[in-house]
């Protein structure tokens, strides 16, 4: 008798590929035996969280009941959100990440006879979603490798290709994009969303936010109240350093945090989480530090690498994409039995390049002198 147990599966969902996220620090040390290794692999803040949230969490542990659930409506984190950016409660939705609003996104908005548009090179979970409601890829090229913004979003072509695709609903912009580090100018962005239909939702993916120059951050408060279907993500895995927590949120209409908060799992976010939250977004000083931290870094990574003869991608992020105008697999390989854990890119069709997070001066020294080890091996 053969098998039927995934007879009736989502089609789309069977011809998904999971997710494949940075190898943990335990399982390269299991599988090679080497110590010591370090993860560049996946933008995490090399800062840890701050130490004004584990003392909170400390004294949470100690003294709150975690056998009552959360409360389900993030009530107290969403007015700090809510006073950071001047909004209405009813405007922010929590996520556990930002990658769970993404997901709520593509349950309302996409479906078969629907489509999601977005860059080439663009955030794995984009295309996820969209194969898992079986709904349609539209995947725009990217710009050229020898643009100022080399593999980054065209956003001239997204509205092109908007036009000849009636059954776009949603559209993605990762601004900086994870894994370019490329940016849009602000009025680059505008220019799309005044010419975008307010049926088809765009949803600005700005997790890395805090890391972009001053002139290069979009006035997107602004534009949530000029473009009704316009959804911003921020979130707390990268400069706030709370990546094993889960949290993120989305500003956006009223409307469409209404459609959003009736799919999302009535408690998303644990308790620890959102008081760690809460407490990460007062203490706006270790975010500074962790931004500088990152801008120093990154700009003596990338002279290094470049020495090294090596094509750094100009990054607006906290991490760098390294091209080495081969296939980067044993590069990577070589990397791992160095005990660092750096990034393949191969998923992302950039199979000669390699991603790699910025971490603190120690790290990237670590990553340097193993990389020139593997260079001088292969
Ligand atoms: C890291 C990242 C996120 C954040 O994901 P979380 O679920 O909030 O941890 C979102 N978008 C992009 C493009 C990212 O690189």
């Amino acid at each position: 008798m053969t098998d039927q147990t995934l007879k009736n599966a989502a089609s789309g969902v069977l011809s998904l590929e999971a997710y494949s996220p940075g190898m943990p620090i335990d399982e390269l040390q299991r599988r090679l035996g080497v110590s010591n290794a370090i993860k560049l692999a996946s933008n995490e803040n090399p800062l840890g969280a701050s130490d004004k949230v584990k003392a909170a969490l400390a004294a949470a542990v100690a003294r709150e009941n975690l056998a009552l659930y959360p409360d389900g409506s993030g009530h107290r984190l969403k007015q700090k959100i809510a006073a950071m950016h001047d909004i209405a409660l009813d405007r922010i939705t929590l996520g556990n990440g930002s990658n769970d609003i993404i997901e709520l996104l593509g349950r309302v908005f996409l479906g078969p006879r629907r489509a999601a548009l977005y860059s080439a090179h663009a955030f794995a979970v984009y295309s996820i979603i969209t194969q898992a409601q079986d709904a349609r890829a539209v995947v725009v090229p990217a710009r050229p490798a020898t643009d100022a913004q080399p593999y980054g979003h065209d956003l001239p072509a997204f509205s092109k290709a908007l036009a000849a695709n009636p059954d776009v609903a949603l559209v993605f912009i990762a601004n900086p994009n994870n894994p370019t580090g490329t940016v849009l100018e602000p009025r680059e962005i505008e220019a799309f969303l005044t010419a975008t239909p307010s049926s088809v939702i765009v949803a600005l993916d700005e997790a890395y936010f805090e890391y972009l120059d001053a002139a290069l951050r979009p006035a997107m408060r602004a534009w949530l109240d000029r473009f009704p279907n316009l959804i911003v993500f921020r979130t707390f895995s990268k400069a706030y350093g709370l990546a094993g927590l889960r949290v993120g949120y989305s500003l956006s209409s009223a409307a469409l945090a209404d459609v959003l908060n009736r799919v999302r799992q009535p408690f998303n976010n644990n308790s620890l989480a959102l008081l760690a939250a809460e407490v990460a977004l007062d203490d706006q000083d270790y975010v500074q530090a962790s931004v500088e931290l990152n801008a120093r870094e990154r700009a003596r990574l990338a002279a290094a690498l470049q020495a090294k003869g090596l094509t750094v991608l100009p990054s607006q992020a906290n991490f760098l994409t390294v091209g080495f105008g081969r296939d980067a697999k044993p590069i990577h390989q070589g990397l791992l039995e160095q005990g660092v854990i750096v990034r393949p890119l191969a998923s992302y069709e950039l199979p000669q390049f390699l991603r790699v997070t910025v971490g603190t001066q120690a790290e990237n020294d670590r990553f340097l002198e193993a990389l020139t080890v593997v260079l001088k091996a292969s």
